[in-house]
């Protein structure tokens, strides 16, 4: 049997991993395990002494910073947790600007006078870490010889015990610092908006008679998409394993034209690796909800439930790796990329938004009384002025060279953000813009100043899946995120410029108010004049539509196609006041962010293009070479004289890039001009050797082709 083929038979073999899990009775509450990997306020209540965990409670609840003698009590009781769990290292757990998540281990033991060991742990060592990690990116914050870098114990988001084979490790989630205090990763900021964001919006709810809520909190329900691929395929192919997406490979005869995929039944192998990954989950506290089939052949998704955006994020990248560790135990390889394979749907990740309060009110759920209405509409009218204020700096936010090839691509939505009210709001905002407000129809679901409203319809409402910023009957979903991506700098982008739209929106019917109008009377002009200054961000149709780019290019909305292009808006006038007025980033920490997201930018190329200059020459120029010794054997001249010409052409492609990759031809001065030298001169020079190795690929013999095709890679299973 050929090569590939005989490899097909291997790679469609699969066993449950182990002795398979089972199904245990789930009334029986020994085998609940939800939590039981986290140091939740349950456990944490269960173990600390009650006036520490009193004293815990209270702290977390008014977000104020820890005291030793109390961080002394509650690592005694962490440990002792740990301990019973098998941990015999612990790590403080953080999210440096590479995007992914750090950890150096430290053991508990050390060694006593008498020759043994002791565990000891203490306040000091769970609030503060010295990991040094110097070889992070900082974007020039640090030089090395400063390089000293500090954790800080995030008491917000639980700890968590990973589960190895061979011994289990305390995970303690942290945030990253340099010794001047400036943040280093992903959760600083985060925290930092979150905090912003709730002062803004109590403020606000103060104008409305809410005197209850002492806080508000963003919440994040992400809705993940990947690949599960046999780790056979995964294995043979330089490029995916390098850059974690295919650099060649020729379209399959079938793609995902058939639908026959999309939220089909799931195929054994795949649904018992995925039960066994929510299983690792749940005991870690995430929350999954719901899992099915994607579009595109071997792609899936899954969602948890929404919590606040912290902790949300936390898990959202625990999932990742879990997601990532539990397919390899079942002979595949979970692919997060945005874009594996070329010609085929890539995978983004939508991440739900919205705003609750202490008391458990979402503020984007529309109301049953006018009253709640208007409150809602005054939170809908702030994010629509954020999204259309800040647009570039949306779309600088979920910038990647992975996202290039997805956004825009009649598969996730264009590089465009434009927002999708869905008919009925944006009829209720245009009517409240034509100063209509009182008028409410049968089956409309609001209407300013009447005495009574029908209970709304919204939550089935209509949908659009090619908007880049929907509302969902009572959240809003930013669905242009990538699949590999953290939650944290889009939400912490969110829900700051959304702070600063709140205020803004806040202070106009302040000054309203003190007037001694009533809200009923001081709201509708304000709605009325922020919806008609922004309505150019509302799109309903459709996002993918030639119409619909002309249309918002004379809207003047701004439609940033490749990550250089978006980039810079990280650090134009606008992000950098909002973001300094709200002490959520520095100009510096700024800066620093979009040097780091510039340099990554241009690393990753790099690594691609020298990826895929070295297949084409060694792997993939020797296999059409052997072809046409073949073919000039048999003495098929016709066929030699065809594929030689394609060799000529894949050589002249090859060396090209060769030449675009060579580090004197690249631009050094700046990161910007690098940064697009890279977009205008190697981009095209691996898209034109891919064109003609995928030509290849359809004239070698198949034995003779070294790399698994699509059509085996996407459809065994
Ligand atoms: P759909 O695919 O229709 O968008 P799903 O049920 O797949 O719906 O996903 C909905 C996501 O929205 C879930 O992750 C859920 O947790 C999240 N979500 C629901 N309500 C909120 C909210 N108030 N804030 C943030 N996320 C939310
Ligand atoms: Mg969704």
């Amino acid at each position: 049997m050929p090569r590939i083929r005989q490899q097909n038979v291997l790679a469609a073999q699969w066993t449950p991993n182990g002795g398979a899990l089972g199904a245990p009775d789930l009334t029986v509450p020994d085998n609940q395990i939800f939590g039981s990997n986290v140091f939740s306020p349950a456990v944490q209540r269960q173990r600390l002494p009650k006036e520490t965990f009193r004293r815990l409670q209270h702290t977390l609840a008014r977000g104020e910073a820890l005291d030793t003698s109390l961080a002394d009590g509650v690592a005694l009781a962490m440990k002792e947790w740990a301990l019973e769990k098998g941990a015999t290292h612990y790590t403080h757990w953080f999210q440096p600007l590479t995007g992914s998540t750090a950890e150096k281990h430290d053991s508990f033991y050390a060694p006593t006078d008498e020759g043994t060991a002791l565990a000891e742990f203490s306040g000091s060592e769970l609030i503060q870490g010295e990991p040094d990690a110097s070889s992070f990116p900082t974007g020039g914050i640090r030089a090395t010889f400063e390089a000293r870098g500090y954790t800080a114990w995030d008491p917000t988001s639980p700890a968590f015990i990973l589960e190895n084979p061979n011994g289990a490790l305390l995970c303690i989630p942290t945030a990253f610092a340099s010794w001047t205090g400036e943040a280093l990763d992903h959760k600083i900021p985060l925290l930092r908006s979150m905090e912003a964001l709730s002062k803004s919006a109590i403020r606000a709810l103060r104008l409305f008679g809410n005197e209850a809520a002492q806080r508000v909190f963003t919440t994040v329900g992400p809705e993940q998409e990947y690949f599960l691929i046999d780790e056979q395929y995964y294995f043979e192919r330089p490029d995916l394993i390098t850059t974690g997406r295919t650099l060649f490979g020729a379209k399959p005869p079938k793609g995902h034209e058939l639908d026959d995929h999309y939220f089909g039944s799931i195929p054994e192998r795949i649904l018992a690796c995925m039960l066994e990954t929510e299983r690792e989950l749940a005991k870690l506290g995430v929350p999954v909800k719901t899992r099915h089939n994607e579009v595109a052949p071997n792609q899936y998704e899954v969602a948890p439930i929404f919590e606040n955006s912290n902790v949300g994020s936390d898990h959202q990248q625990l999932t990742m790796q879990i997601m990532q560790n539990v397919a390899r135990r079942y002979r595949l390889v979970c692919l997060l990329h945005e874009k594996p394979f070329a010609g085929v749907n890539g995978s983004g990740k939508h991440n739900n938004w919205s705003m609750g309060t202490d008391g458990g009110e979402n503020l984007l759920e529309p109301g049953d009384t006018p009253h709640e209405n208007m409150q809602f509409l005054f939170f809908c009218a702030a994010v629509i002025e954020a999204v259309n204020k800040h647009q570039g700096l949306l779309r600088a936010s979920i910038a990647s060279p992975g996202q290039d090839h997805r956004l825009g691509a009649n598969e996730a939505p264009p590089a465009i953000i434009s927002i999708f009210l869905g008919t009925q709001l944006e009829e209720v905002f245009g009517a409240i813009e034509r100063g209509e407000a009182g008028e409410s129809k049968p089956g409309s679901f609001l209407g300013l100043g009447t005495p009574v409203l029908p209970p709304l319809p919204l939550h089935g409402g209509d949908r659009n899946r090619t908007s880049p910023f929907a509302f969902t009957g009572n959240k809003f979903e930013f669905r242009a995120l990538g699949s590999s991506q953290s939650l944290s700098f889009p939400n912490t982008v969110l829900n700051t410029i959304v702070a600063e739209a709140v205020d803004e929106l806040a202070s106009e019917l302040e000054r309203e108010l003190d007037r001694g109008k009533d809200i009923e009377a001081a709201l509708p002009p304000i709605l009325q004049r922020s919806y008609s200054a922004n309505k150019q961000i509302i799109f309903g149709g459709d996002n993918y539509s030639e119409e619909w780019h002309a249309e918002a290019e004379s809207r003047g909305l701004l439609n940033l196609r490749a990550t250089p292009d978006a980039l810079p808006y990280l650090v134009d006038e606008q992000t950098t006041s909002v973001f300094s007025h709200y002490g959520v980033l520095s100009a510096r920490e700024l800066e620093s962010r979009y040097d780091v997201s510039l340099e990554q930018y241009v690393t990753k190329l790099n690594i691609e293009a020298e990826t895929a200059a070295s297949i084409a020459r060694t792997m993939l120029l020797p296999a059409a070479a052997r072809h046409l010794a073949m073919l000039l054997d048999a003495q098929l001249s016709e066929l030699a004289s065809e594929t030689s010409e394609l060799i000529d052409q894949f050589t002249g492609a090859i060396k090209k890039l060769e030449t675009a990759n060579l580090a004197e031809n690249q631009p050094h001065d700046d990161t910007l001009e690098h940064a697009v030298y890279m977009r205008d001169q190697v981009i095209p020079a691996m898209e034109s050797v891919r064109s003609v190795a995928d030509r290849l690929e359809r004239v070698v013999a198949d034995d003779l082709w070294p790399l698994p095709p699509y059509a085996a890679i996407l459809f065994i299973k």
